[in-house]
């Protein structure tokens, strides 16, 4: 295992412009840290670049400027062709859940599993992270069958099936009550205990951030306090 910090992001800059308007900077000289095993809440009120800098990190989309270094491969200097080999390293979680409405819990979370050659059953591995999210016995649910907290335990599951070293979680608890909500915190708390798992977790949620081991704070694309 590489040393030091598991994400080490530095001065990250992502300027969108579109059309007529003043160019965005969403990501503006941005350096962040996370630690193997931290859970770090990621702040700030809407449109400040939480999604973003998730985004970048996640390799979903590229910074204009910047180095990006995950469990000691810098992504930022990896071949387009590579990107798709480190997404799967990576789960990522949403605030609208994403699951495919026409397969059962346990298929949505074998589903990233489904184009490659495993050495285990990936319905077994389905199966105990259904369990492990709380979901033992819903294995043939539909989503439509499930409730808002279900459908996010379910895409936890999903987002943990190819053994992420980083879990990035999009506002995950933004579609649900704040018991529920509570609830899913709760959980990807467990997670941690039981898997190891690092997580980011973008949220405008004051509760859930402060439950975070540590919280960066962002502010017009720009961290005002690591
Ligand atoms: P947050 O997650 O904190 O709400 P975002 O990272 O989604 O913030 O957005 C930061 C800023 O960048 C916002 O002003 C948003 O409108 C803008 N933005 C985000 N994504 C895009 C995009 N794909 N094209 C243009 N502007 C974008």
């Amino acid at each position: 295992m590489p040393s030091g910090p598991l994400v080490k992001a530095t001065a990250l800059h992502k300027t969108y412009r579109t059309g007529a308007d003043e160019p965005i900077r969403a990501c503006d000289d941005v350096s962040v840290e996370v630690e193997r095993g931290e859970i770090v809440a990621v702040t700030g009120p809407s449109g400040s670049g939480k999604s973003t800098l998730l985004h970048l990190i996640g390799a979903l989309d590229s910074p204009d400027d910047g180095t990006i270094v995950v469990d000691g491969t810098e992504i930022t200097a990896l071949k387009r062709r590579r990107l798709p080999e480190y997404r799967r390293r990576i789960g990522f979680v949403f605030q609208r859940f994403h699951l495919l409405p026409t397969l059962t819990a346990a298929d949505n979370v074998a589903a990233p599993l489904l184009p490659y050659k495993t050495a285990f059953d990936k319905h077994a591995k389905a199966a105990e992270l259904l369990d492990a999210v709380g979901l033992k016995g819903r294995e043939t649910a539909l989503p439509a069958k499930l409730s808002g907290g279900q459908q996010q335990r379910v895409a936890i599951a999903r987002a943990l099936v190819n053994d992420p070293v980083l879990l990035l979680a999009d506002e995950p608890t933004g579609n649900l009550d704040s018991r529920t909500g509570e609830e899913i915190v709760d959980m990807l708390f467990e997670l941690r205990e039981r898997l190891g798992t690092t997580m980011m977790i973008a949220t405008h949620d004051a509760g859930l951030a402060e439950r975070c081991d540590r919280v960066v704070r962002v502010r017009d694309g720009k961290v005002t306090d690591a």
